[in-house]
Formats: structure tokens, C-alpha cells, sequence
């Protein structure tokens, strides 16, 4: 069974965050030079909300707000769904299903950020795992293994 851990191991324990008082614009931009479709908002490493490419979609370009004049905390998400290092994977992809979410927060067991997971880290640790599957399966069938 494979854990969050597992993922946070291959890719390592960076997350883009920002402060509740930056603009949108800024956010927008940070997310774009990174190629990245979330970030975390927090203070003193303490998760307040979450701002996500849908958030501009929905809260900035539908409602017609300027990106400049706008605050992240405005305008985020404020309860936040996470996992920890021990949650398994099969439940992590539940989650972001269930609740349509494609982002989701690790957090030490002090409430504390340490990673961040996103659907396309779940799905690339997938199709890895079934790359080394088929490997294996083609080896045994040949009689290499
Ligand atoms: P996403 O699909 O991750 O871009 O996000 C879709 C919506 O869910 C946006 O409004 C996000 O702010 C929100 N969202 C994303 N991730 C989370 C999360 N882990 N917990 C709560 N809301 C989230």
C-alpha cells in the first residue's frame, strides 16, 4: 500500500506559498512562472486557505474583480482539506475526488505544512508503478526473471 510519503519522497517537500495581503495579479503570475496550479496561503507556516487556477476562473474572471486591486485572503479558500505522510494514497485520490479538489496539503501532526500533493503527482506515481508492473510481467513471461 502506497503512502503519501511515498510521493513526497520522489518529489521532494517544496511548496509555493504566500501571504494572505498579496494581490491576485502577483499570485497569478508566481503560479504561472512556476507552472503551478495552487498556492498555499499561510502565515507563521500555519495553513489560512488555499488559491488555486480555479479560484481566478471562478472568484476574479466570473465575478469581474480586478486581479491587482484584489486580496488572496479575499478571495481563497478557507477550509482547507489535507493529509499527513502516513495517509494512503487510494485515500488521498477519494478525497480530491470526492470533493473535486485536484490539491491537497501535507501536515506534520502540529497542523504544520510540509508538502503538497496534486492529482497529477498521484497519477504520475501511478503510471510509474504500472510501467514497473508491465517491466516485471514482460521479463517473466519471457523467462528473464
Ligand atoms: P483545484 O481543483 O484544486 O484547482 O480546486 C478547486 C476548488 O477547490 C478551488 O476553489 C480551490 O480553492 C479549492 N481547493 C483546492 N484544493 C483544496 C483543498 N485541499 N482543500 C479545500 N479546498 C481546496
Amino acid at each position: 500500500m502506497s503512502l503519501v510519503q511515498d510521493i513526497l519522497t520522489r518529489k521532494g517537500a517544496q511548496v509555493m506559498t504566500v501571504g494572505p495581503d498579496v494581490n491576485v495579479l502577483d499570485a497569478a503570475q508566481l503560479m504561472n512562472e512556476h507552472k503551478i496550479g495552487a498556492l498555499l496561503v499561510v502565515v507563521d507556516q500555519r495553513i489560512l486557505g488555499i488559491f488555486t487556477e480555479r479560484d481566478v476562473l471562478r472568484r476574479i474572471v466570473a465575478e469581474e474583480r480586478a486581479p491587482a486591486q484584489t486580496r488572496v485572503g479575499d478571495v481563497m479558500t478557507n477550509e482547507v482539506v489535507v493529509c499527513k505522510l502516513q495517509t494512503n494514497l487510494d485515500e488521498a485520490r477519494g478525497a480530491m475526488k470526492n470533493r473535486r479538489i485536484r490539491h491537497m496539503p501535507v501536515v506534520d501532526d502540529n497542523g504544520i505544512l510540509i508538502g503538497l500533493i496534486s492529482i497529477g503527482d498521484l497519477n504520475a506515481f501511478d503510471a510509474h508503478n504500472k510501467e514497473v508492473t508491465i517491466h516485471f510481467l514482460e521479463e517473466y513471461i519471457h523467462g528473464r526473471v
